[in-house]
């Protein structure tokens, strides 16, 4: 115990990144606001120093850190000693056992960023990174293009650390997704056009004022947050790796970031090494990189996003291609499913374990689903399934396919014959539905 506080204590003045580096090319810059490189137009990415991490880190050290995501801080690109912690992460890993025998598998775990705080999405991860970095570079108004869970989260995480925030969204998004982000008082630009437009838009404006936006000049940092889920999900199984994970697909980033947290345990000596499986999910109304799996392709063709999945409806996804590479050399998959499948999968997930999740929850246990039905998954796998967003949030995707309460007059005859009548409905559903 005193060997962790020492640690820690050692933690606190040695931050372990110092660069940043392309992915392409491998040109290196200071640890600026910066996310492409000048010589190859490539993404720049965070780079550590692994030996000051395997010199300080260790499975108690971690474990004797906050209950967030900054029990990893020397894993994540910020040198504060005092990031924004407003309890992001640490969120459940549930073992689905309901759903795990409906599905035909023997060992199936939710991480459930349904629950994830403070905006029950995932978003918060990369968020909560991104603007501690922005206040450590001296912006003081942030900004983001968001589907709709990156604008909640970076109003919210805005506020508490009060920073000016200008989120900009398509303007079709969910009433949830925009009143979620309105109660925090930034301000909110609804785009008449798709995410792909909304983007484009913000790169302008990112050149013309002094901001920070999340997800465009402050992207190498914000991407590192999802790092978060890979590295939970390994310390919530007992310091182990999973064999299969199914993750969700926008712009690809989350997907990859899974990938590099876990190799960065496996590389500090934290985990053993094992080769996990990546399967990723798509909606079929937006499912560029599952199109490019499938053509065995390794290039993505852009296309118009139309599905109920609004917060993973990217047609042009930036990390699209590192995500094919890695469903490829993983031995994994990239499927879709229709709007339809995703309505379907949001309710088995409710109906079996209680967990409400939105749209892009619905995608990947439809996926899930589909991967086990065609024998992509093994039942003997221990899968990991990532539930990123919460259904509050998508109301309007399922109010048609949950039926009605049964009002009634506060008498126990009225109760008695209408709890009757229920119970013959659904025993002729259950008669047309087995034969
Ligand atoms: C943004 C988002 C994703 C995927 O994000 P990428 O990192 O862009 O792939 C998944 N699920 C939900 C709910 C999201 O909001």
């Amino acid at each position: 115990m005193t060997q962790a506080i020492e640690r820690l204590k050692n933690l606190s003045t040695a931050p372990a990144f110092n660069r940043l580096q392309c992915k392409e090319c491998g040109a290196e810059y200071e640890p600026v606001a910066k996310h492409v490189c000048e010589e190859c137009f490539g993404p720049l990415e965070v780079k550590y120093d692994y030996d000051v991490i395997r010199n300080t880190v260790t499975r108690e050290t971690i474990e004797a850190g906050p209950n967030s995501i900054w029990r990893y801080r020397q894993f994540l690109p910020v040198s504060s000693n005092d990031p924004i912690d407003v309890g992001t992460g640490m969120t459940p890993l549930v073992e689905a056992k309901r759903l795990a025998r409906r599905l035909g598998l023997k060992k199936l775990y939710i991480k459930n960023d349904a629950v994830n705080m403070p905006t029950l999405s995932f978003k918060d991860r990369v968020v909560s990174v991104a603007l501690t970095r922005a206040r450590e570079l001296g912006f003081t108004t942030v900004s983001c293009a968001s589907t709709g869970n990156l604008a909640n989260s970076t109003a919210a995480i805005a506020a508490h650390a009060g920073l000016d925030c200008c989120v900009f969204i398509p303007a079709d998004l969910e009433a949830g997704k925009i009143l979620g982000t309105l109660i925090y008082n930034p301000t909110l630009m609804a785009v008449k056009g798709n995410y792909d437009q909304v983007n484009r838009l913000c790169s302008e404006v990112a050149n013309t004022h002094g901001w920070g936006f999340v997800n465009i000049n402050l992207r190498p940092y914000y991407s590192e947050g999802s790092k978060t889920l890979g590295y939970e999900v390994a310390e919530q199984l007992g310091w182990q790796l999973p064999d299969h994970i199914v993750a969700p697909l926008a712009s690809g980033s989350l997907f990859t970031k899974i990938y590099k947290g876990f190799n960065e345990f496996v590389d500090c000596g934290l985990v053993e090494a094992k080769n996990v499986r990546f399967s990723g999910a798509q909606a079929e109304g937006c499912s560029p990189i599952s199109q490019a799996f499938k053509e065995d392709r390794d290039f993505i063709k852009p296309v118009k996003p139309s599905t109920i999945a609004k917060s993973i409806a990217i047609g042009n996804p930036a990390d699209g291609v590192y995500a094919l590479e890695i469903a490829k050399k993983t031995n994994g998959n990239i499927e879709d499913v229709t709007d339809a499948e995703i309505i379907e999968g949001m309710k088995l997930l409710a109906e079996t374990e209680g967990i409400f999740t939105e749209t892009a929850g619905g995608t990947t246990i439809a996926v899930l689903k589909k991967l086990v039905e065609a024998g992509k998954i093994d039942p003997d796998e221990t899968t990991v399934a990532y539930i990123t967003g919460n259904g509050l949030k998508t109301q309007e995707a399922v109010s048609s396919y949950v039926g009605e309460p049964l009002t009634i007059e506060p008498k126990l005859e009225a109760f008695e014959a209408a709890f009757e009548r229920a119970n013959t409905l659904n025993r002729l559903d259950w008669e047309q539905t087995t034969v």
